[in-house]
């Protein structure tokens, strides 16, 4: 609803002072002489006051026009001026002329008034589009005065208000200007804001078909700009959802919040998303650029290793991020300029800090920062311009303001890329380290096969020496007496079944115990291993085996057909002792010799245990000692039928 009537105020007579132009003249036909002539004195009059802002003919302006050095200016630094109180006063009101293309108040407590006359010198109605393309100007008050000072339309508008406030549903504030043929109309705007921040005000003037070529060339952009961080933001989500790596959420929640962000910077979320919601729409903008802060120091923390790197710098980040979420906290009391105020330089130190350690670690050899580093300017570049546009610094124009979305889309495109190595960087230090763990694990699994390997011949060898020994005569190496009872007992089961004789002989060396007291134990000692080396050098058949039975006895079992052969080999024996020609005093032959007692068994049927077989080649040996020694004794087995 207008506050202003349409057509209720009241005829405050028009004074185009300022514009003692050809316009006026010739479209002020029902003007008498008289007040034609006052026109012209009051016209110079005026010109000595205010500067001289000419009527914009439209039937013959281009299609585009921009009004901001077109329009006369007023502060009002007491906001005390409303319509009817300016249209009175409006001469003697200081006035001036725009001095700025795109008009700028920056950080300003004052209301400010602006004026354009358009005029209509041809014969038709015309119509034109008042654009202000600023979609987050807070109040837009707009009238449209006829010639005579009339009030002929009027809009209250703004983002501050419902956007079903604006005559033409945009982004921006377009305003349609009707013209009728031969008439000037003078467009009054009053601009306000909610607390005294102001952003560049773009101020056009269009005809339809420039506006609708302006609104599709400015769509296009966005939506290619919008389009494609959206494509970013679902794909890297998608990513998210199948790899869960955590730098792609990071990454999706960032370029969300910067998003969200844009879209209401630019005016889209306020005429799409939430159109009655004027308070909600300029809380949020703030809070975002708050949350964007910290969003944007966790994606980065996290994207260039800072806790690991630099945790300082990671704090810091932390740190001034939280100041610039704080900082937007007023917004939420209503409270925007001081935001701004803190936020920009709280924007700054964070910008330096991310630059400097990117930098920094650039400088490193960081492949990551590098990237982040190049990302980062660019957007960094963008959104300088454009703060120092708010600022006030620089001017309104295609490059400061679109430098944050040419910027932004390029830095999310790269930090994806960056992402995409990072991410291949880490799975391939995992593969790295599992390939690590997997060798080691190999080498491992080595180590211990070898080592049991070893332990393993370490040990059977150690049992075939036990086996060895447990067998054997530690003195003379020879079988010892418990391998006589278990190789006889086996030899005896397999001649039951082949049938050829077993020769078995008991050999005992004579006058021993007088040996050992005539030479010594020691000496005796070395008998046995002469005596036993002596039978391994003869007695060398396979079938042969020799045992020592204890003592100086010794237990021969031969590999021979018959008795007589068998006899024939021990008898060779018994000399080769005799021959060694080892002294012994102390018996009746002069040096060592044995006594033997050599059995045949063929019947081994009748053979009831080794132990029988044993008993009758002892017997066989003693009548070998009862007949002087050094003989041999020998016997058919003879057992009880
Ligand atoms: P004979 O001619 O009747 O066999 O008389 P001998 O002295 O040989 O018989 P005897 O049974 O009286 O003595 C056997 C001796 O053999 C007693 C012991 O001192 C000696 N002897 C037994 N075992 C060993 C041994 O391992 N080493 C040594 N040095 N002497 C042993
Ligand atoms: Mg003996
Ligand atoms: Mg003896």
């Amino acid at each position: 609803m207008p506050a202003w009537p349409v057509g209720k105020a009241g005829r405050v007579p028009l004074s185009y002072g300022y514009d003692a132009g050809a316009h006026l003249t010739r479209h002020t036909s029902p003007f008498s002489s008289v007040a034609s002539r006052l026109c012209w004195a009051l016209a110079l009059l005026c010109l000595l006051a205010l500067p001289a802002q000419a009527a914009i003919e439209v039937t013959g302006m281009p299609g585009e026009l921009n009004l901001g050095p077109r329009v006369a200016v007023l502060e009002d630094p007491d906001r005390e001026l409303d319509i009817a109180s300016l249209l009175a006063r409006r001469d003697r009101l200081p006035w001036r002329a725009s001095d700025q293309d795109t008009l700028n108040f920056s950080f300003s407590s004052s209301a400010w008034w602006l004026e354009v006359d358009l005029a209509n010198a041809s014969a038709a109605p015309e119509r034109r589009l008042l654009e202000l393309a600023m979609p987050l100007h807070d109040y837009l008050d707009a009238w449209l005065v006829d010639e005579r000072g009339e009030v002929v339309q009027a809009w209250q508008t703004g983002n501050r208000r419902d956007f079903d406030s604006r005559p033409v549903a945009h982004r921006t504030f377009v305003l349609p200007i009707a013209l009728p043929p031969g008439e000037t109309r003078r467009v009054i705007l009053r601009l306000d804001t909610h607390d005294g921040l102001y952003d560049a005000t773009p101020l056009y003037l269009m005809d339809d078909a420039s506006f609708l070529a302006k609104t599709q060339r400015e769509l296009m952009a966005f939506s290619l700009y919008f389009g494609a961080l959206l494509a970013l933001l679902i794909y890297n989500l998608l990513l998210y959802v199948a790899t869960r790596e955590r730098p792609l959420l990071l990454y999706v929640i960032y370029l969300g919040t910067f998003f969200v962000l844009m879209f209401a910077a630019r005016g889209f979320a306020f005429q799409y998303w939430w159109p009655t919601l004027p308070t909600f729409n300029n809380q949020m903008i703030p809070l975002n650029i708050g949350l964007f802060a910290i969003t944007l120091a966790i994606f980065s923390s996290n994207y260039l290793s800072l806790q690991r790197q630099a945790p300082g710098v990671a704090r810091a980040l932390y740190g001034v991020a939280g100041v610039c979420l704080a900082s937007a906290l007023p917004a939420l009391l209503g409270h925007y300029a001081p935001i701004f105020r803190l936020m920009i330089p709280a924007a700054i130190v964070l910008s330096t800090l991310l630059l400097g350690v990117a930098a920094w670690l650039s400088w490193r050899g960081d492949v990551l920062a590098r990237i982040f580093l190049v990302a980062w300017s660019v957007l960094l570049v963008g959104v300088s311009l454009y703060f120092l546009r708010v600022a006030g610094v620089l001017p309104y124009n295609a490059v400061t303001e679109y430098a944050v979305q040419a910027g932004s889309g390029l830095e999310f495109l790269m930090l994806a890329l960056g992402l995409a190595w990072k991410i291949n960087r880490l799975k391939n230090e995992k593969l790295a380290a599992e390939r690590a763990t997997h060798e080691m694990q190999r080498t491992l699994n080595q180590q211990l096969e070898a080592q049991v390997r070893a332990r393993t011949s370490d040990l059977e060898a150690a049992n075939r020496q036990l086996v060895a020994l447990s067998r054997t005569d530690p003195l003379t190496g020879l079988l010892n007496r418990r391998q006589f009872h278990a190789l006889v007992d086996d030899e005896l089961q397999r001649r039951r079944r082949h049938g050829r004789p077993l020769l078995f002989a008991v050999m005992d060396i004579d006058a021993f115990k007088a040996y050992n007291d005539t030479y010594g134990h020691q000496a005796g000692d070395e008998v046995l291993v002469r005596v036993a080396a002596l039978l391994e050098r003869h007695f060398r058949r396979a079938g042969d085996r020799l045992f020592r039975l204890g003592g100086e006895e010794f237990g021969l079992m031969l590999e021979a057909d018959t008795l007589a052969a068998g006899l024939q080999a021990l008898e060779q024996f018994r000399a080769a002792i005799e021959g060694l020609g080892i002294p012994h005093a102390g018996s009746g032959h002069g040096v060592v010799t044995a006594s033997f007692g050599l059995v045949a068994c063929e019947d081994f049927d009748r053979v009831p245990d080794t132990q029988a077989l044993y008993v009758q080649a002892d017997q066989a040996m003693y009548e070998a000692k009862g007949r002087e020694r050094n003989r041999i004794v020998t016997r058919h087995l003879a057992f009880g039928a």
